[in-house]
Formats: structure tokens, sequence, C-alpha cells
């Protein structure tokens, strides 16, 4: 498998374009690709939506992407718009600082902050995406290999439960995942790791939380751990996430808990967090793995998108955020009927590397501060405390001050 070696310039191509994934990066670039006049293809390997996963943070740098392609109405509805991020230590439960959200950063930037379960997300832009009459939808289909030959469309051959089928294509978006199979069609591409680090995620009903959690983004601060907590279902709903350092001894990347050895590594949390934290019944566990998205991301006229190109830890809320974002950009450069694909592909991904790598980076560093211990914490807490919030908020204008191209 993998794609043959004439990597040259084809001849004027036509077609549909053809996006492998129908995850939030797939679906968004789906849309974004129609709005500026392709057909596109969908091939999910599902054999429907796979409407899995928790919650999700939308900064407005996301959301301005979202309105672009008309779908941020029925994610907001689905959503939630926190006040603000009120961070907190872990063992003492102490407030540290509370940084503003809600009509703030909406004056500021223009979109909203919002918060929201990933399956609302991604049914919003299914709906959006299957009512265009240009997106096709081919569920059940799984990529199983690639030809990419000058003067003809690029063909992608997928297993389905009835065999074997080809899709031929102008252009094919890899959107398949941190896993991707596309991914590793590319030569001298990077791996998918392992980052250390264990993501616990569970999801209540609101009515079992404190009325004092149901108005911001929760932030707590512990010793090689965080937790992160809002509102999602339109604030029906309550989703809880902590996150450890930790090794994964598990067969496959995700899996059940067991909840009393679960909630040992909070024993020294202070009485209000535990609490919180006893409320599920259940939680499920995902290893993070990442993707160092300094690594080749196009080749001939594929290009990878969003965690196939560069997963990341999700500890600046900007996964998706950087899935839509890539999506835009690559609507952008990607001109229906242009006779250089290949040239096109190659430009998205030098618009998107150097930000998406520190994004990257950024989520990196933040994983440290979030988890240091002894004097290292009291010290970052202090710096917290005493900095102006406007000031600390400022430090990630670079990514919520993005905008898409028009
Ligand atoms: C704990 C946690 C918290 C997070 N919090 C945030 C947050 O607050 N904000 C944020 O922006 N991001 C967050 N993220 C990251 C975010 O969830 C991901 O970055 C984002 O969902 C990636 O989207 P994607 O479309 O690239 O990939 P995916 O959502 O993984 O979609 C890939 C799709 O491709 C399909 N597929 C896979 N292989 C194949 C194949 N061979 N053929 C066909 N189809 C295939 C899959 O079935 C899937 O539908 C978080 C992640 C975690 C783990």
């Amino acid at each position: 498998m993998g794609p043959s070696k004439t990597m040259t310039e084809p001849a004027r191509s036509t077609g549909p374009v053809l996006v492998a994934g129908a995850g939030i990066g797939g679906l968004t670039a789906a849309l974004a690709l129609a709005r500026v006049g392709h057909k596109v293809i969908v091939a999910e390997r599902s054999p429907e939506l796979a409407e899995v996963g928790a919650g999700l943070q939308l900064s407005p740098n996301a959301c301005h992407v979202l309105e672009q392609i008309g779908a941020l109405d029925a994610i907001h509805g689905a959503g939630f718009e926190p006040e603000a991020v009120r961070i907190r230590s872990a063992r003492s439960g102490e407030d540290i600082t509370r940084l503003p959200l809600g009509s703030s950063l909406r004056k500021r930037f223009g979109a909203p902050y919002l918060v929201v379960h990933r399956a609302d997300l991604q049914r919003a832009l299914f709906d959006t995406a299957n009512k265009h009459p240009e997106i096709e939808f081919r569920f059940g289909h799984k990529v199983a290999g690639l030809e990419d030959e000058p003067d003809a469309p690029v063909r992608v051959r997928f297993e389905t439960t009835s065999g074997s089928t080809n899709i031929d294509a102008f252009a094919v978006i890899g959107a398949d995942g941190v896993w991707s199979a596309l991914r590793g069609m590319i030569p001298g591409h990077s791996e998918a790791r392992f980052s250390g680090r264990t993501a616990y995620r569970a999801t209540v009903s609101s009515s079992r939380v404190p009325d004092d959690l149901l108005t911001d983004t929760g932030l707590w601060l512990g010793n090689d751990a965080h937790l992160v907590h809002y509102p999602v279902h339109g604030s029906k709903d309550f989703n809880i996430v902590a996150l450890i350092e930790e090794d994964w001894t598990e067969k496959t990347w995700s899996g059940s808990v067991d909840r009393a050895s679960f909630l040992q590594h909070f024993g020294r949390w202070a009485p209000e967090v535990k609490a919180l934290l006893s409320v599920p019944d259940t939680w499920l566990k995902w290893a993070l793995c990442g993707v160092d998205g300094s690594g080749p991301w196009t080749h001939g006229r594929l290009a990878l998108l969003g965690d196939a190109a560069h997963g990341m830890l999700p500890f600046a809320a900007q996964g998706a955020g950087m899935a839509i974002e890539d999506a835009a950009v690559l609507a952008s450069c990607l001109k229906p009927g242009t006779d250089s694909p290949v040239a096109a592909l190659k430009t998205y991904e030098a618009k998107r590397k150097d930000r998406v790598v520190k994004v990257q980076q950024t989520a990196v560093s933040n994983g440290k501060i979030y988890h240091l211990s002894g004097p290292m914490a009291f010290a970052r807490d202090t710096v917290m405390r005493l900095a102006p919030p406007a000031r600390l908020s400022s430090r990630m204008d670079w990514i919520y001050g993005w905008k898409p191209p028009a």
C-alpha cells in the first residue's frame, strides 16, 4: 500500500475531492470545500456516524470557521458559553484566579467561546453537510490503499463489508485521525506516540453537580494531574475530564476504568473535588497519543488534516480547533478546477505548519505548568493570583485571535 513513485503535477484535473474520515476535521473540511465549489465525497470507516467522545472547548478561532460554513447556530444551540475559567488548587481547594470568557471574549474576538459535547458538534456538522447537494457520504469505507499517477485521477482503495472498492478523486484529504492509514502513505511521515498521559472522562446529569460549578469551565491543578469540567448538551449534562501522568498497559488505546483504583489517584485532593470525582458511576479512559506536526503532511495529491497530521495533547484545548482551522485554510488554497493541486496542497501545508507546531508546543508546556508540585507549584499559583486576569488571558490571544481566509 502507498502512492506510486511518480508525483509530478497532473494535467488539469476534475472530479470530487475525497475526504477520508467523518470526524470533526473531515466534516468541517467537507463543508469548507463545498463552500468554495468542490464536489466532495466523505468516506468513513464506521458503518454509521461514530458519535463517540466527550466534551470539547471551541475557542473563537474555531467558531469563526464554524460560522463561515453555516454550522455555528446549530452548535451554539447544543453547546454552552461559560462565563469564565475558574482555576483552583486541587490540593487546598482555594481559588487561584478566574479568567473571563463569555461576553468578554465574544467582544474581543467577534465569536463565542463554547463548550460542547463532541457528539453534538459532530451531529451538527453532519446534518449541515448532509443537506448540502455537493456532499456525498460513504459509510463503512475503510482506507486500504492509494494510487497517485500523473494525468489520472488519484485512486483510493477501500475495504467494505462487501469487498474492496475504489473511489477516484481530484485530491484526497486524510482526516482519518491520530492512527491515520493515509499518513503511512507519506514518505518520512511522523508516527503516533503515546504521551505518558491518560484522560479519564465522564458525563453526568448537571442536577448531580453543585450549582456553583455550572457557570464556568473549572480547572483544578494538582501534582502530576489536573481536572477540567464544564456543562455540555446545552448545560443539561456535565463533562468531567481528569488528566493523569501514568503508563498505559492496556491492549487498546481506550477502555473501561476500575472506579476504586481511579479515585485513589486523588486521595490527597481537597474534599470538594473528591466529592465531584465520586459523582460518576462510570468513567472511560483514553491513552493520549500525539503526532509530531513538523513531519510532512502532503505527498502528491494527498494531504493530511487534523489529528492525522498533528494529533496533540489536549492541554491547550485546541486539537479540534486546529483541525477546524486546517479545513478553512485547505479550502482557500485548493481552488476547484486548479491545474496545480499538488502545489495547492503544499501551500496549505506551508500556511498551517508553523502555527500548529507552536500550538502543540504550548499544549506540552501547559501540561508541565499544570502538573508542577512543591515549591514550583506554590510559585505558579502565586504568580497567577497576583497577575491581572486580563493579562493572563492575553497569553492566548495569538490562538483565539486567528480568523479564517474570506
Ligand atoms: C481528553 C481529550 C480532550 C480534548 N479536548 C479538546 C478541547 O477541549 N478542544 C479541542 O479543540 N480539542 C480537544 N481534543 C482534541 C480533539 O478531540 C481532536 O483533536 C479532534 O477530535 C480530532 O479530529 P479529527 O477529525 O482530526 O479526528 P477524529 O475525530 O479522530 O476523526 C477521524 C475519523 O476518521 C475515521 N477513520 C479512521 N481511520 C479510517 C480509515 N482507515 N478509513 C476511513 N475512515 C477512518 C474515524 O472513524 C473517525 O470518524 C481533546 C482530546 C482528548 C482526548
